[in-house]
């Protein structure tokens, strides 16, 4: 295959190490019956061989250029569905169906995946698990622990719907043009059932973006306008704690003590 014209804008980093492509069809484990959405197939590397394996396939790609030779590269292989779209606008119910969750993959552009993983949380109901390429240190802050440096509001939000195991790390060698940084596999699983359910997500949302917005300030200082004197009294959290001291179900916690209903 030719060298492709790489869009950077499109944060594009083509895969082309064999075995980190088959040990990533591994872990995801395609069967076939499954409804799988990749976001970015970009030449195919994951599509390919995926949809050699289950025989249909939805893709959404933003770069129109790659559409065409993605459709004749996988012609024999199956029916591949593409959404020539923006996944970070992309209805993801529209694919889903009530007895058939998603199982969302993709080798994803950096520059937008953290907007890109807040977006697919709204689905996260019809998701039955996601399997992304990320740069290491997303994947690092998507699963930290409270107490550490990388925690923050990405940890809570996705820790707050999925389970986080990140999966193996891949060195920049694996993909052409090489990105500045190491990768990281990492597998999401949203939880059937939320354990601590937020009354009011809105509301818990905020809390959280409030309080990481001034990491080193006492969470009493960070959430004046969110929470007066009088309503600490109320709450079971030390107001003098750290932001990133709190596990999510304290901030699940203080949002459903703030909205008692
Ligand atoms: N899956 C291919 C692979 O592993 O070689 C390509 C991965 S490359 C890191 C990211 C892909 O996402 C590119 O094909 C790029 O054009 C596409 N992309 C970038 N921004 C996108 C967006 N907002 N919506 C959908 N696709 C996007």
């Amino acid at each position: 295959m030719h060298a492709p014209i790489v869009r950077k804008r499109f944060g594009q980093h083509f895969l082309h190490d064999k075995q980190i492509i088959q040990r990533i069809v591994e872990m995801i484990a395609p069967q076939p019956g499954q409804h799988l959405v990749e976001i970015g197939p970009g030449q195919g590397a994951l599509t390919v061989p995926i949809l050699r394996k289950i025989g249909q396939l939805d893709v959404i790609e933003i770069d129109r250029d790659l559409i065409p030779p993605l459709k004749s590269r996988c012609a024999d292989k199956g029916n591949l569905i593409v959404h020539e779209a923006d996944a970070l606008e992309f209805d993801f119910a529209e694919l889903a169906e009530p007895d058939q969750p998603l199982r969302v993959i993709g080798n994803l552009p950096y520059n937008i995946s953290t907007p890109l993983i807040f977006h697919l949380l709204h689905y996260a109901h019809d998701i039955l698990d996601m399997h992304f390429m990320l740069q290491k240190e997303v994947v690092e802050r998507l699963a930290a622990q409270p107490g550490t440096e990388d925690y923050g509001r990405l940890s809570i939000m996705m820790q707050y719907h999925c389970q986080v195991i990140p999966l193996f790390n891949v060195s920049p060698a694996a993909f052409y043009p090489p990105p500045q940084v190491e990768s990281s596999v990492v597998r999401l699983i949203p939880y059937q059932e939320i354990s601590h359910f937020a009354r009011d997500y809105k509301h818990f949302s905020l809390l959280v973006r409030e309080a990481f917005s001034h990491r080193r300030k006492t969470l009493r200082n960070s959430l004046k306008e969110l929470i007066d004197d009088a309503e600490w009294k109320t709450i079971a959290v030390d107001s003098h704690l750290r932001p990133e001291q709190l596990r999510v179900e304290d901030y699940v916690n203080i949002s459903n003590q703030l909205n008692p209903k």
